[in-house]
């Protein structure tokens, strides 16, 4: 992925900076389109993985919409230029301002979590006089074998309606003069590798829509199974592209889809998540008692995930990728005063010296967007590879592998 033009590319630039590979993201958009198109499937995606302007302008280009969870997402897909109708809402906790925003803006559909905010958004619709597109976000009580921070399908999460509600709450909806209920929204979770949770995913949904069918006579036009599909981030040159054929062929294998249907998926992290990395310094080596520490310019104000739920990145000196003993070990940490401010623990490496460049990588997803300006630090720059030219002024081929 770094080869020796690039490289000495990168030793210009400030650091820490994230590192942007467009050629992969075309080709990840490339085989997501290809894949769900395969089955019509519609794709939103999620925002809150990766807003980077150049990163939407891009997905834009591709025809898909957006999964917002803030106002201010919504707002950004819009200024896009990604049309209303594919755009989507969901949140525990939408702010009037944030609802009144959405609606005036005509979005395709409110994903709503719980009675008492789709009551809201019914007196909002009233005052407006608009008739709100409304689908219900279910708890479908599923594990989605991953950290307890990425699961959203549990009983205990906050996220979504429980079943046993479902009856009552469908017949509210239906009785609020200015709501539409036009489909069922299910998210169970982040980071799953395996396909086991979207099979008892797609099967819930199906004897769900039988008890909705049989108890209401209604079938929704819409069924939006969420996002979550996860990536490899221990060998990420091993799948730089997330198998979305083999994804969306076991969804469409075992998902009952009615009569007039249409299904919608809200990938964030498997669209972006490969073709990041962060690009660091490193500051010092410095000998503790029994550990030696790799102490990088970049820390958790740049990439907060390994400090805040102990996500693990692959780290490559990438000053040194001809050494092939990695016999050297380091715990690779950052300058910020906390003691979470740490990427990764034991990490076998070639012997780094004090100025190496080290790569972060498979940080396109949940890296930038969370950066912060905690101890006042800089915010990391973001470098397109498309963008990059060489001396004579070509853009440079980055594809070989060094
Ligand atoms: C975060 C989120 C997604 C995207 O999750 P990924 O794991 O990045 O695919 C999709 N839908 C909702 C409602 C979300 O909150």
């Amino acid at each position: 992925m770094f080869n020796k033009a690039l490289y000495q590319y990168f030793l210009q630039v400030e650091t820490p900076f994230y590192f942007y590979d467009i050629s992969l993201l075309h080709k990840s958009l490339d085989n997501l389109t290809r894949a769900a198109g395969k089955y019509d499937y519609h794709i939103h995606y999620a925002i809150k993985a990766n807003a980077n302007d150049r990163v939407l302008q891009i997905i834009k280009d591709y025809g898909l919409g957006a999964d917002c969870v803030s106002g201010n997402e919504v707002k950004k897909a819009v200024e896009m230029g990604i049309p209303s109708e594919k755009v989507v809402f969901a949140g525990v906790g939408k702010s009037d301002a944030e609802i009144i925003y959405a609606i005036d803006q005509s979005i395709f559909s409110f994903n709503c979590e719980s009675i008492e905010e789709i009551e809201v958004i019914n007196e909002w619709g009233r005052k407006k006089q608009k008739v709100v597109p409304v689908s219900l976000r279910l708890n479908p009580d599923i594990d989605a074998i991953t950290h307890k921070y990425l699961t959203t399908g549990l009983p205990e999460n906050k996220f979504g309606i429980p079943l046993q509600f479902l009856d009552r709450v469908i017949r509210r909806v239906n009785s609020l003069s200015h709501i539409q209920l036009i489909g069922l929204h299910f998210h169970i979770g982040s980071q799953i590798r395996e396909l086991a949770p979207y099979i008892e995913l797609c099967e819930k949904v199906n004897s769900i829509q039988d008890i909705i069918y049989k108890k209401h006579g209604l079938l929704l036009e819409h069924i939006n199974l969420g996002g979550g599909l996860g990536i490899n981030y221990e060998d990420p040159d091993a799948e730089p592209i997330p198998d979305f054929e083999h994804f969306f062929d076991t969804i469409h294998e075992h998902l009952k889809v009615r009569e007039g249907q249409k299904v919608h998926f809200e990938l964030g992290r498997s669209v972006v998540g490969q073709m990041g990395s962060l690009i660091s310094k490193v500051l010092y080596i410095k000998k503790g008692l029994n550990k030696e520490f790799m102490i990088l310019d970049a820390g958790m104000t740049d990439l907060i995930r390994p400090a805040l739920y102990g996500a693990q990145h692959k780290i490559q000196n990438i000053s040194r990728p001809g050494a092939q003993i990695k016999n050297y070990k380091y715990d690779v940490v950052g300058p910020v005063c906390e003691t979470s401010d740490s990427f990764d623990d034991d990490v076998m490496l070639p012997k780094t010296k004090r100025g190496d460049l080290v790569a972060i990588r498979s940080t396109g997803a949940y890296g930038e967007i969370m950066v912060s300006q905690y101890t006042l630090r800089n915010k990391p720059k973001a470098v397109y590879s498309d963008e990059i030219r060489t001396a004579s002024g070509n853009p440079l081929v980055i594809d070989e592998i060094v």
